[in-house]
């Protein structure tokens, strides 16, 4: 009797873990302070019920990275808090077949800082800063007559200036992760990436901010959330959540949550919650 009910247990857990989402965190090497953010990453994935989520920590720089193997074919999306050493080539070489074969992939904030000299990678973000990227890596994107265009102006890519709040705004209210979020709204505390630039081949700008000058920014408004496609995969690139404040912001955790959803299935079936900001005031959490 009671083998019975604990096998008849464990089943009921297993089919319930496999209605959900499975989603795949990898972190371990990062400029900034990945373990303090994946925990949230992970909390604010687990919140609707729709998502399982793992983690996947890699040897700290210098200690094996060439070992590391996340088992990527496992899962739906992978969401990247990473910002280090390069993969090994079989790594690599399994994340490129997961996303092209129709895995999701959501790069958060600094893993877009990551792997300058991966040029798959690169298509997958779109566009990127830091690590010695330049012209040569992709243009920048601009909005111009109101139409996202190339420019190749030569110079470095990636920039911030001090942090502050700031409003986003949708560019793409249709689509799937915007449908129902308001035109503009409010974003706490953040580092305002500016200046990246990549292949940006199909990008989609789901949400923009203006940069300001005044704050050590670019004077333009710069792609924070993006859609791009990747074979036949699916990547969210989320360039907020520098830091706590950043990452502890109902606008930051909805389009996280709707983005990572996306990115699995190309649909999102979470509604936007009541207490979701408008562009005057921007929300915290827990
Ligand atoms: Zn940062």
């Amino acid at each position: 009797m009671k083998t019975f009910l604990l096998a008849s247990l464990t089943l009921a857990a297993s089919a319930i873990a496999a209605d959900k989402i499975k989603v795949l965190i990898v972190d371990g090497q990062n400029n900034h302070q990945w373990k303090m953010t994946t925990p949230v990453l992970k909390q604010i994935l687990e919140e609707p019920g729709i998502f399982s989520v793992d983690v996947s920590t890699s040897p700290e720089k210098g200690k094996g990275i060439e070992s590391w193997q996340p088992k990527f074919s496992e899962y739906a999306v992978v969401v990247s808090n990473f910002n280090g050493e390069p993969w090994s080539a079989a790594t690599k070489d399994a994340f490129e077949k997961f996303v092209a074969g129709g895995g999701g992939f959501v790069a958060v904030h600094a893993a877009d800082n990551s792997f300058p000299e991966w040029p798959a990678y690169n298509e997958m973000i779109g566009v990127g800063g830091w690590g010695g990227r330049n012209e040569k890596s992709g243009p920048y994107l601009r909005l111009r007559d109101g139409k996202w265009t190339f420019d190749t102006t030569p110079g470095s890519g990636g920039s911030h200036g001090k942090q502050h709040e700031f409003n986003l705004n949708s560019g793409a209210p249709e689509h799937p992760i915007m449908q129902g979020l308001p035109e503009v709204f409010r974003h706490r505390q953040d580092e305002l990436y500016n200046r990246l630039r990549g292949p940006a081949k199909n990008v989609t700008i789901l949400a923009s901010a203006f940069s300001p000058k005044e704050m050590g920014g670019s004077g333009e408004l710069e792609p924070m959330l993006m859609a791009i496609p990747f074979g036949k995969g699916r990547v969210f690139h989320d360039a907020l959540g520098h830091g706590a404040e950043a990452v502890h912001c109902v606008a930051f955790a909805v389009t996280l949550q709707r983005g990572t959803e996306w990115a699995a299935t190309g649909k999102v079936t979470q509604k936007v919650p009541a207490d979701f900001p408008d562009d005057q005031e921007s929300k915290a959490r827990p």
